[in-house]
């Protein structure tokens, strides 16, 4: 019954704010979902934790998800803790007796006070040890010289937990101790405001909604990631693995009895955590279900609109990820979240040439300052101070020395023997660029799933990227089908035509960014097919077939397709379409488009290519669209969707003079396509039509 929807991994901290840059020692965060985590998110003080937390759980929750929260701290104390200090032998009583105790901001907290006032009622050498604080504390020993502690000092847990450092720490690399103090009253909140839903595993039995349970991320390190904070990486790793484990195993690793002193989930099961997939390099997607094509059952013809909402919905990325350089990496699709390690720009620095200065009680009239020698220049800053009354030359671009807020402009500036004058008045800041006004240390820069563009390399360099996260390429293998095909340039025979279709979708893949594989033309041959098929899905992630799609005799991918059991005849309301055949071929998805060029390219834009974005990492999108006056006239029935070639001229939309799903020179002649809806429709010349051009295909 133990099963999650949603892990979330945190890294706990017991020191102040670390700042808006992500760093390490900070608080790190990560959720994931059925074995695949997100970006880790830096949380920079624990206000800001406990906000993103409780928002977590209650989106959570509203959403009829069950989530398991892991943090890296103990949960209880070596046994006879918390009934010395409490009277009751019941942990969740000590976390209460924390919570009302520790006050906490982001810059200071009395977590050392009260280790030393807990020490005062045992004897005030012990147990805790270690003071982070430049002033001495009474009762709380700096060093384990002259310690005494009346408890065990490690807990059951902490004996098979190699490297673990004891909860009695409260100062100094690794200190347990002080992350213990900050953490609890948190987690006291966050289970009262939780109340019934919530469990504190082992204390109580993890059947609720949301469970908290007690992790160790060095129960499972894989190596560190040149370039990726140690923290970030960690906790990301650890959701992803909990998140993947089997049912039976994580209840496994559940079914633990330490009423006391609490334990590290995952104790124990090191190999199952091992064995899962890592983040980063090597982390392969689980395969596609079967059924992820099914249209709704029943006979009519499904619109073009909840065709796409249900590839939308059942679609996800089925490619693993690499890092790639700068330089490498336009094009490619972002495979995680990408945070400014750096502020844009990173210091106030001039916009133009002239003269900065302290620019305060500035009045209107004129102006002196006395001139002080040397100036700052594009990455040669100024080193010392100016004093206020004096002013420095700078250089656009150049740093802000110490004293200078503002610049006036040199065109705007009388020099003189050691001194400047200029009239006012000139508004503080004038002419600078603030630090981080662009974009702020540790802001969100780029998101997940984009494609790279030139501007976008830009931006990451300028936060500080070397290497980006990104999808390795989607491998897209194109198959056509039928006895008549012969290759382009050959002789074809009496009954043969040219095989158009394969040039034309392998060229549309590598426009996409992807990878194109060719696999030929095959004959209409079950046993041939079959075995392209068996190849296809061997070397590619996705199947692109041409032809042989209908019910038919010699339609043979949607009768290997059925044979699988993996077909999916979409019967959709649209022309030019059908028939198209959709299925899972050894995991592979399929799209069985149809024979016919203009059907195939409709078929493809407005199916395979929204579909392959998902399956890419790019996600969903929809070609951008523009309503323009008709240059043409078109009577239509309701009940489906058409796509006519079209193009524009003189601010007016033509389209091919004939429809004729064969004629592959009105393709070429095309610009884009109309697209006609659904319902029934009079045009006539001057009514406005959408048009989307095959730029907004991404052609
Ligand atoms: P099918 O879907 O196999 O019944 O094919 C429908 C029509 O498209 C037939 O006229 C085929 O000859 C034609 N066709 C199929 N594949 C191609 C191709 N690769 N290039 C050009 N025409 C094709
Ligand atoms: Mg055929």
């Amino acid at each position: 019954m133990n099963l999650f929807d949603t892990v979330v991994v945190v890294d706990w901290s017991g020191g102040n704010e670390r700042g808006r840059a992500p760093s390490k020692d900070a608080i790190w965060a990560c959720v994931a979902r059925k074995g695949v985590s997100d970006a880790p998110v830096y949380l920079r003080n624990r206000q800001l934790a406990e906000v993103w937390l409780h928002e977590l759980l209650e989106a959570e929750l509203a959403a009829g998800r069950r989530i398991l929260a892991g943090f890296d701290f103990p949960f209880g104390y070596p046994a006879g803790f918390a009934a010395a200090v409490t009277g009751c032998a019941d942990p969740l009583e000590l976390w209460d007796w924390f919570e009302a105790r520790i006050e906490d901001a982001p810059k200071a907290n009395n977590r050392f006070d009260l280790a030393a006032e807990i020490n005062r009622g045992f004897g005030g050498k012990g147990p805790f040890w270690g003071n982070g604080l430049a002033r001495d504390i009474d009762a709380l020993p700096r060093t384990k010289a002259a310690y005494h502690n009346p408890f065990p000092e490690r807990r059951e847990a902490e004996q098979h937990a190699k490297g673990a450092f004891a909860c009695w720490q409260m100062a100094g690399a690794g200190a347990v101790g002080s992350q213990v103090f900050m953490g609890l009253p948190v987690l006291a909140r966050l289970r009262r405001a939780f109340a019934e839903h919530l469990a504190v595993w082992p204390f109580e039995e993890p059947e609720r909604d949301i469970a908290l349970v007690e992790v160790w991320p060095s129960l499972t390190v894989s190596a560190a990631r040149e370039g990726v904070i140690k923290d970030a990486h960690q906790v990301a790793e650890l959701a992803q693995k909990i998140s993947g484990l089997a049912p039976e195993v994580l209840n496994q690793m559940l079914s633990v009895s330490a009423p006391e002193e609490g334990w590290i989930l995952g104790l124990g099961h090191e190999a199952h955590l091992a064995a899962l997939p890592e983040v980063g390099g090597e982390l392969q997607p689980p395969p596609l279900r079967n059924d992820c094509f099914a249209l709704p059952a029943g006979v009519d013809w499904t619109p073009v609109e909840e065709a796409l909402k249900l590839l939308q919905a059942r679609l996800r990325p089925v490619v693993g990820q690499e890092e790639v350089s700068l330089l490498q990496a336009g094009g490619r699709i972002l495979a995680s979240d990408l945070l400014a390690l750096r502020a844009n720009p990173p210091h106030p620095n001039t916009a133009v040439d002239g003269w900065g200065f302290d620019a305060t009680d500035i009045e209107v009239g004129p102006q002196s300052f006395r001139a002080v020698s040397g100036r700052s220049a594009a990455g040669k800053p100024f080193e010392g101070v100016v004093p206020k009354g004096s002013a420095v030359r700078v250089l656009t671009g150049a740093d802000l020395p110490h004293g200078v807020d503002t610049v006036v402009l040199d065109e705007d500036v009388a020099v003189g023997d050691g001194e400047i004058a200029f009239h006012g008045p000139l508004k503080q800041g004038a002419n600078t660029r603030r630090a981080g006004e662009d974009v702020a240390m540790g802001a969100l820069a780029l998101a997940s799933g984009r494609v790279l563009t030139p501007a976008d390399l830009a931006l990451a360099a300028a936060v500080g990227h070397g290497a980006l996260p990104v999808f390795l390429r989607l491998r897209v293998a194109v198959i056509s089908t039928g006895d008549e095909l012969v290759e382009a340039g050959d002789v074809a025979g009496p009954g043969q035509i040219f095989d158009a279709n394969r040039p034309m979708l392998l060229r549309m893949a590598e426009r996409w960014g992807y990878v194109p594989v060719d696999m030929g033309r095959v004959a209409d041959s079950r046993t041939a097919l079959r075995d392209t098929l068996d190849q296809a899905a061997r070397e590619a992630d996705v199947i692109l077939t041409s032809g042989g799609a209908s019910a038919g005799d010699e339609d043979h991918v949607s009768a290997l397709l059925r044979e699988t059991g993996a077909l999916q005849e979409w019967r959709i309301a649209l022309k030019p379409g059908r028939p198209l055949a959709l299925g899972v071929w050894n995991d592979t998805p399929v799209f069985g488009l149809p024979g016919n060029p203009v059907a195939a390219l409709v078929c493809a834009l407005v199916f395979a290519r929204p579909a392959m974005g998902i399956l890419s990492g790019a996600g969903w999108s929809a070609p951008q669209g523009f309503d323009l006056p008709a240059g043409f006239s078109k009577r239509k029935k309701a009940g489906r969707r058409e796509y006519l070639r079209a193009r524009v001229r003189d601010g007016r939309v033509e389209v091919f003079q004939s429809e004729g799903s064969g004629r592959v020179s009105g393709l070429s002649w095309a610009e884009g396509l109309v697209e006609i809806g659904d319902d029934a429709q009079d045009i006539s010349p001057g009514d406005r039509v959408r048009y989307i051009p095959f730029g907004s295909f991404g052609l």
